[in-house]
């Protein structure tokens, strides 16, 4: 019996793979960061996560919703929306949508706004999924070079004839905070519907957020997550805020129960706790800052950064050094990122902000190699 089903699994496979749409057949898949088993010995600084633990709140909120599991979750994640909306200063829930993480917003308004014929576009370099979720839908996708003066090109930007445009703020992967000037001009001139993504503002000072933007423009959509700034990537928690009608729209085309309950108690937790982040990510802010100081007394160039991360190249930097680089800190067991596809990235590393030890130990190992690598 088993042999024979092995017998039919290759010809069948094959019939399955050309039943599939022709645009799922050619997709590159987006490719995380790598994820080794925790317990091995890594210094993990490759995919930008909150390097302590979540607010013990979240842990007692979480079990106390357990009891309830049997029940489906509210499909609006309601009360969620409350509290965020309320922490936002913002009129009321209906201008906040909760996502399943903030990746599932991003898939939900290009859902909306974006088909074969409707395109979508962000920078080169950029957050790599938002290709990826165009591509799933057969969407093009338009990109505008960052130039080397990490100027938004908000010209060419508004230009774009695309009914979306992506622009991750602080920017990835380089970590770039935007004039509000340069994004209210982007807001202005740009007639589709301009999505701010703000995985990492908290990294970024108070008052960097395009938030103060949002009442004056209709078709801004800021997005957010309590994935980089609240310990809670596993959770898979984000969010946009937009005005209520753009909000309705992206309602429309979201699964109806796309946060479950241990998600939605454990968000809700963690937002009431600033006393618990505020002091945290002021350390990693500071951390941030004497890595940078560090990396100057290396000799090396970094891009200025208001994220939980910092891209530096080596002195000397060509993008054989920066792979050669990245594979001898991954044999020492040191997990970072390199970008080799996009000029502007190619000749160094973005590596993550983790605790104040991690930072050190990372520091050490840069300063060998760049020693010995002269
Ligand atoms: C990490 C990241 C996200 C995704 O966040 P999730 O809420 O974990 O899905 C979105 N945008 C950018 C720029 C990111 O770096």
């Amino acid at each position: 019996m088993a042999e024979a089903m092995t017998q039919h699994a290759a010809p069948d496979a094959e019939r399955v793979e050309a039943l599939a749409l022709e645009r799922v057949r050619a997709l590159k898949p987006y490719v995380p960061g790598l994820q080794p088993a925790p317990g091995e010995g890594w210094l993990k600084l490759n995919t930008n996560e909150w390097p302590y633990p979540p607010s013990p709140r979240v842990a007692e909120a979480i079990a106390a919703e357990v009891e309830q599991l049997p029940y489906y979750p509210q499909p609006t994640s309601l009360r969620l929306r409350e509290a965020i909306a309320a922490a936002e200063g913002l009129q009321g829930p209906d201008w906040v949508l909760a996502g399943n993480g903030s990746d599932d917003c991003l898939n939900l308004l290009l859902r909306a706004f974006c088909d074969a014929r409707a395109a979508a576009g962000s920078l080169e370099p950029t957050y790599g999924l938002y290709a990826v979720l165009a591509a799933i839908q057969g969407t093009p996708f338009h990109t505008v070079p960052l130039p080397e003066s990490l100027e938004l090109p908000v010209a060419t930007l508004a230009a774009l004839p695309c009914r979306l445009l992506f622009v991750p703020h602080p920017h990835a992967p380089l970590g770039r905070v935007w004039s509000l000037d340069a994004l209210q001009s982007l807001a202005e001139r740009f007639s589709g519907i301009l999505v701010i993504d703000e995985a990492y503002i908290a990294f970024a000072g108070p008052d960097a957020s395009a938030r103060q933007l949002l009442e004056r423009h209709p078709r801004l959509v800021i997005t957010r997550t309590f994935s980089k700034s609240h310990g809670l990537a596993g959770l898979r928690v984000g969010f946009c805020l937009a005005h209520p009608a753009l909000i309705g729209l992206l309602d429309r085309v979201r699964e109806s129960y796309n946060l479950d309950r241990l998600a939605q108690a454990g968000a809700r937790a963690a937002l009431e706790d600033t006393a618990y982040y505020a002091p945290l990510t002021q350390r990693i802010v500071a951390s941030r800052e004497r890595f940078c100081q560090g990396l100057d007394a290396l000799g090396w160039a970094y891009a200025p950064t208001g994220a939980n991360f910092v891209f530096a190249e080596p002195p000397g930097a060509s993008p054989e050094r920066a792979k050669q680089l990245y594979e001898a800190l991954a044999a020492e067991r040191v997990l970072v990122r390199h970008f080799p596809r996009s000029a502007l990235t190619s000749k160094g590393l973005r590596m993550s902000v983790g605790t104040e030890g991690a930072m050190e130990q990372l520091l050490d190992r840069l300063s060998t190699w760049t020693q010995t690598h002269a």
